[in-house]
């Protein structure tokens, strides 16, 4: 009988595990739930591109559904998320954000590869700015861009403070006044 492995999240983490699974056991029948609509892109490129540095926002899909499906054959499934695991009879429940269904998956074992997501610092007037972005995801370039072509030098400050160094400096060499 094949194992079942079921991965939650399917960027850096969840689908470097898949690659790895199935290099390691041809056999294995290996699923992969991801929230977002994107697997396997690169984070690390996300201020490049935003900083105008990288071009084409499509290079920075590494992997897509597809290509990654064939060539490793796994059962990926985008727009879907776990909401809750059962250890002891080895299910996860999976919400289809595409229908709003949830189902039951069964598992011999389960990798949990879900990330992190940035914090709101606590700091009075930040949580009300409507020019506060959080950059993390692929699927998030669009409201940061969007604030990047109107910006003001409010709204650099504040995406100073969440992006941190590295991207804000990407931000610097196009221009922007930032402060941190
Ligand atoms: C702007 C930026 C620049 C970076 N630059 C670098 C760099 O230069 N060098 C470097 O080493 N690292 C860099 N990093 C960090 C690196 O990208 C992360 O460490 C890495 O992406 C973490 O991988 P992960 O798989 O653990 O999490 P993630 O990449 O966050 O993936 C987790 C996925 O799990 C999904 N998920 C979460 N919960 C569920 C659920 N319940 N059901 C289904 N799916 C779920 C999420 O939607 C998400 O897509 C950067 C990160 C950012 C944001």
């Amino acid at each position: 009988m094949p194992k079942k492995v079921l991965i939650i999240g399917g960027v850096a983490g969840g689908a470097t595990t898949a690659a790895r699974l199935r290099r390691n056991d041809e056999s294995a029948n290996i699923i992969v739930f991801e929230r977002g609509e994107y697997i396997s892109f690169a984070n690390c490129g996300l201020p490049y591109y935003i900083g105008g540095v990288i071009q084409n926002r499509d290079s920075l899909i590494v992997q897509t559904v597809e290509d990654m499906s064939h060539k490793f054959r796994l059962d990926i499934r985008i727009l879907s998320e776990v909401i809750s695991i059962d250890p002891t009879t080895k299910t996860v429940t999976v919400k289809d954000l595409k229908n709003g269904n949830d189902y039951l998956e069964t598992y011999d074992q389960l990798v949990i590869s879900s990330g992190s997501f940035p914090i709101k610092p606590g700091i009075p007037g930040l949580k009300d700015a409507t020019n506060l972005f959080t950059l993390t995801k692929y699927s998030g370039l669009d409201p940061e861009m969007t604030v990047s072509n109107n910006s003001t030098s409010e709204g650099d400050r504040a995406n100073g403070i969440d992006w941190g160094t590295y991207p804000s400096s990407r931000m610097f060499l196009v221009g922007f006044d930032i402060s941190i």
